[in-house]
């Protein structure tokens, strides 16, 4: 019976989600565990589908990470939204290719209202297009395409047709603390890391403006993307971005981006003016399944030039019924056929509302603003503004930082990622998750207290 296949997933689903809560955050040495559960043999007669679901569940649980609950702090890491992944599990089951209105009308519009909110609730202009792809790495992919696009038909070349061979040479100026995901979307683009001309960063990783200034005027006349980031990885700080608009538009650049998590700044009005000004740059790549708190995986690209957007993506073939005034998602995404990620944003965005998302994200940097005064209290050194969600933070000395690191990623109670900050070794924690309460938080900083103790002797 289908129907038992499908209510034996909701039930272990639910019930690894019922042991979110329970330690260890992250398993210790799960390796041989999941081998010994999951590399089986390919059978000819293939297994019942309930055992399947059943063997998958207890064969991957030693190797779970438990990101989605509470006190995971790694990387830059959200959750997701109990409705966002029941929203999902409909996308599975609704099976539709997300390629063409065509291929399915339903999709082609929940995907049409969720860009509409999207650019309402982050105060982006109404009219710009839309792509949800993957995550941040292939929203830069996107948006730089049509960026390439754009700068080079200035200078009277169609790298739609003609390639980049033989091509005016593109430079793209970006701050000196990018995220690397901005250098494989350049290789992937074909204009290669040597494109790339880092400008200056000041102490907290922001671009500085006038370096910027002065790049671009060496490069006058020439085709010229600038990049500049709104939530630096490690620090969460924002590059001046009015500035950096005013300087990119005066140059006759185009400016794109990268606000993977910084984006959601601009949906709560007592953090919107860190990321002021984001709204004047010409594309946006940013992820909903880092801080909106939808599963994997899920970014958005952006673009305010809609015809340099499609032009760079749009996909034509003689069998393909073009519906005119609809919304083919291949327009605008470097996919064909698809999965319709923007039905689980539609939901987070229905459930939450203006007000739940804005509460959401203003939570997680009130946690993170808490966690870094309760470690100051426990003699850690914080070494960012904690403007944001981001907490960096260190030891006396690297060796003490490295004790301390292994102490909480092995105490099971929570985890966090190491980093290299100026020259130390630190650590990095990012508040991301819906789920984290001021109890996790607590906890965390217990945790953390403990670990110091041991690093410091
Ligand atoms: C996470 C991140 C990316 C990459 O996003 P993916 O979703 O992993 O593709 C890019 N830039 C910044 C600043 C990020 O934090």
């Amino acid at each position: 019976m289908p129907d038992d296949i499908l209510r034996t997933a909701a039930e272990l689903s639910i019930s690894w989600l019922d042991s979110i809560d329970e330690p260890p955050v992250f398993p210790t040495n799960p390796d041989n565990a999941l081998r010994r559960g999951l590399d089986l043999r390919l059978t000819e007669e293939g297994v019942e589908p309930i055992t399947v679901l059943k063997e998958l569940a207890s064969g991957a649980s030693p190797g779970l990470v438990k990101s989605p609950g509470g006190r995971y702090f790694g990387f830059v890491t959200g959750g997701a939204l109990p409705v966002s992944v029941a929203a999902d599990w409909l996308t599975s089951a609704w099976d539709q290719n997300g390629f063409s209105y065509v291929s399915s009308p339903a999709a082609a519009v929940i995907e049409e209202v969720a860009a509409r909110w999207l650019l309402d609730l982050l105060h982006l202009p109404s009219n710009a297009s839309t792509a949800f792809v993957t995550g941040c790495q292939m929203a830069h992919v996107t948006a730089l395409a049509a960026a390439r696009y754009r700068v080079l038909e200035q200078k009277g070349w169609d790298v739609s047709v003609d390639g980049l061979y033989g091509a005016p040479e593109v430079t793209v100026v970006c701050g000196a603390m990018r995220h690397t995901t901005v250098d494989r979307a350049l290789r992937l683009l074909g204009m290669g890391t040597n494109s790339l001309l880092p400008v200056a960063a000041d102490a907290g990783g922001r671009m500085i403006p006038e370096a910027l200034a002065s790049t671009l005027d060496g490069l006058v006349g020439k085709p010229v993307i600038v990049i500049a980031q709104a939530g630096e990885v490690n620090t969460g700080v924002f590059d001046p971005l009015t500035r950096i608009a005013e300087i990119a538009r005066k140059a006759g650049a185009w400016l794109h981006t990268d606000a993977a998590f910084g984006m959601w700044a601009q949906a709560v009005p007592s953090l919107s003016h860190l990321s002021a000004g984001i709204e004047l740059a010409d594309s946006w790549a940013f992820d909903a399944h880092k801080w909106l708190n939808v599963p994997y995986d899920s970014g958005v690209a952006v673009v305010a030039d809609t015809e340099a957007h499609i032009a760079s993506m749009s996909m034509t073939g003689a069998y393909l019924v073009a519906s005119s005034d609809q919304r083919d998602a291949s327009d605008w995404t470097p996919d064909a056929s698809r999965r319709a990620r923007g039905i689980p944003i539609y939901a987070a965005l229905r459930t939450l509302g203006r007000q739940g998302v804005s509460d959401m994200i203003k939570r997680s940097c009130e946690q993170a603003k808490v966690i870094a005064s309760g470690l100051g209290n426990i003699s850690l050194e914080v070494l960012n503004d904690v403007e944001l969600n981001q907490v960096l933070f260190c030891a006396k000395d690297d060796i003490a930082t490295e004790k301390l690191l292994t102490g909480i990623q092995s105490s099971g109670e929570t985890w966090m990622s190491g980093t290299t900050w100026a020259g130390r070794r630190a650590i990095r924690l990012s508040v991301s998750g819906w789920a984290t309460t001021s109890d996790d938080v607590q906890r965390t900083l217990a945790t953390i207290g403990t670990a110091a103790q041991h690093a410091n002797s």
